[in-house]
């Protein structure tokens, strides 16, 4: 099967131009032999290349790209099938786009192209490079620096190790984990998710129970994580609890249990976020809605987790807007390396803007992760490069640090 990759970069900086045809030289022998065509454009200070050829081939040469220290902030644009190639010449040219007047740049890449149809046909691939060439496009580029210019320290002063208390009861208890601005160093929020004993997951300890008493448990757990708070000391922090959108909607007066603990442990309104997810929220939607207006009048804030792994997402938003979106950590994953998740968080970010929604973003493992993150304006963070989540105690954040170069 025919296969195309399409990627930019950002050339080193100890990498000269003048060393770069003999390079493309080299690659070409690899290409060739592997039966890889398509081009290679330069702007100056960014690479853009069309890989296409067969798929073991293309991901194989494309993985040793990746590798090459001689361009950085490597950025996946896309990754299809085709019927044909669009730059079938044996090699792959280096195509210096400073070398051509601007009127007449494109046309003479296009003109590189074998395809026995038009090049400028509406194809997601020519298009891309059309983007590249005319540099229409640039504000998205993000020049992060290596992973390792910031170091994550810990800080006993910020964040004192707390004690671990007794489990909140013998079938489950809860793990803390924060969701934090690192710029501000400031922690915005505590997140309890639950933890069954037996070491299975939420999921499944609820896939145990008939559907009823899975709500009701769900429910009544959280009076649990209140009680724990407030023995661990998280005096005027933010808690964030986990709910399924069916325990707000079927479980009778679910709100008021909810606020009556919350009273009880010497907590407010005002200090708890709902994080539901969006799977299973539209099932039965009146009975939610009303849940949700009877939790936001009480003061809690509602939060939707996970968002972009269910299927509801922006059909549940135009129907009523949460107060924080968490974007699902599998979107995350990588994000520095890939054009469709950068291009999804992006116009997430700019309707969450729109709406005035706080955006957090979850299961942040990487440096690099948050790097781009903070660049295209996220500035909350939840995961294990901060702070793991810890069961029956609080856990220390470890704060970034910009490293000097000297
Ligand atoms: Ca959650």
């Amino acid at each position: 099967m025919l296969s195309t990759i399409i990627y930019r970069s950002h050339i080193s900086d100890d990498v000269a131009f003048k060393t770069l045809g003999n390079l493309a030289e080299k690659a070409n022998q690899t290409n060739e032999a592997h039966s890889v065509t398509g081009i290679l454009l330069f702007n100056g200070t960014h690479f853009f290349q069309v890989l296409e050829g067969p798929e073991e081939a293309v991901l194989a040469i494309y993985e040793g790209i990746c590798r090459d220290p001689r361009h950085h902030n490597l950025v996946e644009l896309m990754r299809d099938y085709a019927p044909a190639r669009r730059f079938g010449n044996v090699g792959m040219e280096l195509f210096d786009l400073r070398e051509y007047d601007r009127e007449i740049v494109l046309q003479a890449v296009l003109d590189k192209g074998t395809s026995k149809y038009q090049l400028t046909y509406d194809d997601r691939a020519l298009q891309f490079l059309r983007v590249f060439v005319e540099a229409t496009e640039r504000e998205n580029y993000f020049e992060i620096p290596p992973g390792d210019s910031w170091e994550f320290i810990v800080d006993n002063e910020e964040t004192p190790v707390r004690p671990t208390i007794r489990p909140a009861t013998d079938e489950y208890s809860f793990a803390f984990q924060p969701i934090i601005d690192p710029l501000s160093r400031q922690i915005v929020s505590l997140e309890a998710v639950m933890r069954p004993t037996s070491g299975a997951s939420v999921s499944d300890y609820f896939a145990g129970m008939p559907r009823n008493e899975m709500y009701e448990v769900d429910l009544k757990s959280k009076q649990h994580v209140f009680a724990m708070a407030k023995q661990l000391g998280i005096d005027g922090l933010t808690l964030s609890i986990n709910l399924l959108p069916m325990s707000l909607a079927i479980v009778p007066d679910a709100v008021d249990f909810l606020l009556q603990a919350i009273e009880a442990n010497g907590l407010v309104p005002e200090q708890i976020v709902v994080e539901v997810t969006e799977n299973g929220a539209l099932s039965r939607v009146d009975e939610f809605e009303a849940a949700i207006k009877k939790l936001k009048a009480s003061g809690i804030s509602l939060a939707i987790d996970g968002f972009g792994a269910g299927s509801a997402g922006l059909v549940l938003l135009t129907q009523f807007q949460p107060d924080k979106i968490k974007i699902d950590g599998n979107i995350i994953a990588d994000i520095h390396k890939s054009g469709p998740k950068q291009a999804i968080v992006q116009a997430i970010l700019k309707f969450c803007s729109s709406l005035q929604i706080a955006v957090i973003a979850e299961g942040v493992n990487k440096p690099e992760e948050w790097m781009w993150l903070e660049s295209a304006g996220v500035c909350n963070f939840q995961g294990a490069l901060f702070a793991p989540s810890t069961l029956n105690t609080l856990p220390v954040v470890a704060w970034p640090e910009k490293l000097e170069v000297f």
